[in-house]
């Protein structure tokens, strides 16, 4: 299974720095972004996702070093993304939005349709083809977020703080749903939330200030927290641990 490689990446807007000089490898499982508000993870999912090209230092998608436009298109194709919000017409049915999604990433037409539906039964929301956008409860909004993110052949698939939002039981339906992606695709998902992690996620890569803080196994987070760190969980402490020893190398 393949994923992505950063090296030294650089990324920004304006005259402002956000991740400088990142370096990061994930390929296959279920992998966290775990950091707080701020610390650069939606600006890195989208620059994995190739919506902004990225200033400088490295970046492989899928095997290809991506090295300008031609490149990122080609790898678009493969990767899917849910953006922490996204914008539908609410007119559309759930149906016409995942085709549309579709369309856009270049799905080929003739299989478009059958990949949508074979989406939507994945996120369990074939019965709802038919329902408006605007008609959905959060709990539907977000599958079919992932549905468009999942559409097509899809080998990469980037969600951006995919369980905001969730009551408890559509939390654990969205972890059934993950481990069920993570078969066919590798998966990163972003979260400020440690019990995520502790959930679902195989590996983690612990961000603060655009910066790599930890990257391991939620146990070996866990086993790194320092006695005396508040935190209800080992791996919270953990968490605690690592974002303060990032803060102290400031
Ligand atoms: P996170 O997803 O971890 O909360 P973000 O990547 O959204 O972090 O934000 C990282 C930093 O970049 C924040 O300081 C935020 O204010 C800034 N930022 C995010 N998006 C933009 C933007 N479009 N223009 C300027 N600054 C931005
Ligand atoms: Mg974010």
């Amino acid at each position: 299974m393949r994923g992505f490689e950063t090296r030294e990446l650089v990324q920004g807007y304006g005259a402002r720095t956000i991740i400088s000089g990142l370096s990061m490898r994930v390929e296959g499982g279920i992998t966290a972004l775990l950091g707080p508000n701020g610390a650069g993870k939606s600006t890195l999912l989208t620059t994995l996702a190739t919506i902004a090209p990225h200033r400088s230092g490295e970046l492989r998608l899928l095997g290809k070093v991506i090295t300008g436009d031609r490149a990122a298109r080609e790898a678009r194709k493969k990767i899917g993304f849910l953006p922490q919000e996204f914008g539908y017409h609410g007119n559309f049915s759930v149906y016409e939005f995942v085709r549309y999604c579709a369309w856009l990433r270049m799905v080929p037409q003739p299989s478009a349709h059958s990949d949508t539906m074979r989406a939507l039964e994945r996120v369990d929301l074939a019965r709802y083809a038919s329902r408006r956008m605007r008609e959905l409860s959060g709990g539907m909004l977000r599958r079919a977020g992932i549905a468009q993110a999942i559409v097509g052949d899809v080998e990469l698939v980037l969600l951006d703080e995919p369980t905001v939002g969730l009551d408890p039981e559509q939390r654990l339906e969205f972890r059934e749903l993950v481990r069920g992606l993570a078969e066919t695709a590798t998966v990163l998902l972003s979260t400020h939330l440690v019990e995520d992690v502790a959930a679902v996620c195989t590996s983690l890569h612990v961000i603060a200030a655009g910066r790599v803080a930890f990257s391991g196994t939620p146990a070996e987070l866990a086993a790194q927290a320092v006695a005396g760190v508040p935190g209800d969980t080992p791996l919270e402490a953990g968490y605690i641990t690592a974002l303060r020893s990032a803060a102290a190398a400031v």
